[in-house]
């Protein structure tokens, strides 16, 4: 298969980025957009704007209808059936916000939250900054060597005080995915509350949080060709139940006097103020987009994509791989070479790929390294990128060494 993307031509970024001479390999980062959705923006902002939830016009009613449309498209994706609710955030980072704060009244001083070493901040600060003012222990799973949660260690680490587990389902540093569905069964055991970040997991393939058996599960629309400004959280109706409301104001409140006011349960009740109206729409076109879009092909071609970056990465002397990646992306560095050197120069040749800690300042330190470069791939990525990536890495390289 010569590793073109059928879904290229549905990107019309794509085009714009090459005129510009630019080869784009930061996915992971963030994803250029369907037409659909481009299309469903500007239909709704052409056709009428409207507040959602609380207008009786027809405008209103047809914002509410076409939101409360993607909440339903969004719990199919991640097939929730009626174990749980779909609550709408800003992004991933804001829904582990809602939920360090959400929580933070079940927790006591000496309890333990379980992270892992690869965290992203977004679940690993709230967190941290929970236990800080809780006086919790923030206990950290190690990885082995291919970068994958220690099962062993985790099982171990994960005892009776743990009160709550939140983990990464795929690495943005390492390209691994990590063992979720035997990590949220360590922590059920032990009465705990699970998190799972599926920030980018939930870009590559199709995931079934009722199989995952997670309490909560968290992303954000823009790394999954949607709009930015859009977060998803998925929340078991019984783990749902046990948040506390933490930002206040229209919307999520049922009744108010000047002193007193009693507040909505979920989903509602967790929105507070105008949300992301066009945003969540927006999402709701990308997930039709993505429905018909065939996922057995997808990954597979996601999959060669992804063997070819691998493989030409371990040919080039001296390129060394963050742990052993198995899905759309790889972080490297190379021996002698500043990444920030390398980054710049492939910048320089028009190739945009991500340079530095990727937010993920602990593991990038724990592995003793200041930055890494990484490339990752989205499902319009072809060959061709990938051979303009490596004749500017070989171009730097031979500059730099
Ligand atoms: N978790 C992971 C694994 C990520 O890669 C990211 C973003 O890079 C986030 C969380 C945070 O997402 P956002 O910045 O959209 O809130």
């Amino acid at each position: 298969m010569p590793l073109i993307s059928p879904w290229r031509a549905d990107f019309p970024a794509l085009d714009a980025l090459q005129r510009q001479g630019q080869t784009y390999l930061d996915s992971a980062a963030t994803a250029q957009k369907p037409q659909a959705l481009i299309d469903a923006l500007a239909h709704y902002y052409a056709n009428g704007a409207a507040n959602v939830h609380r207008a009786q016009h027809l405008p209103g009613a047809m914002a509410t209808q076409a939101f409360e449309d993607t909440r339903h498209k969004a719990g199919e994706w991640l097939n929730t059936g009626s174990s749980g609710q779909i609550v709408f955030t800003h992004g991933a980072t804001s829904a582990f916000n809602l939920l360090a704060y959400g929580l933070e009244h079940l927790f006591r001083a000496g309890d333990e939250v379980v992270i892992s070493a690869l965290e992203h901040h977004a679940n690993l600060l709230p967190w941290q900054q929970l236990a800080k003012r809780r006086e919790l222990k923030l206990v950290v799973l190690p990885l082995t060597a291919e970068g994958v949660i220690d099962l062993d260690a985790a099982a171990s680490l994960i005892t009776s005080r743990t009160r709550l587990l939140a983990v990464s389902q795929l690495s943005n540093v390492l390209g691994t995915w990590q063992p979720i569905a035997q990590l949220v069964a360590l922590a059920r055991v032990q009465g705990a509350l699970t998190v799972v970040d599926g920030a980018q997991g939930v870009v590559h393939g199709r995931h079934d949080v009722q199989a995952l058996g997670c309490d909560f599960y968290v992303f954000s629309s823009h790394k999954l060709y949607g709009p930015d400004g859009v977060g998803v959280l998925f929340g078991r109706h019984q783990a749902l139940a046990q948040l506390q409301h933490w930002q206040f104001g229209g919307e999520m409140v049922l009744q108010t006097d000047y002193h007193q006011a009693s507040f909505r349960p979920a989903p509602l009740g967790f929105e507070a103020g105008t949300p992301p109206v066009a945003g969540v729409i927006g999402l709701g076109a990308t997930l039709d987009y993505l429905n018909d879009v065939n996922q057995a092909a997808a990954a597979e071609h996601e999959a060669g994509l992804h063997e070819l970056l691998r493989a030409g990465l371990m040919l080039r002397e001296g390129v060394q791989l963050l742990g052993e990646p198995q899905v759309a992306l790889a972080s490297f560095v190379v021996e002698g070479v500043h990444n920030a050197d390398l980054a710049h120069l492939l910048t320089e040749q028009g190739i945009a790929v991500r340079a530095g800690h990727h937010c993920a300042i602990p593991l990038i330190s724990t592995l003793g390294l200041s930055g890494a470069v990484r490339v990752s791939l989205g499902m319009y990525n072809d060959a061709e990128d990938l051979e303009r990536f490596f004749n500017a890495l070989d171009q730097a390289l031979e500059v730099l060494r």
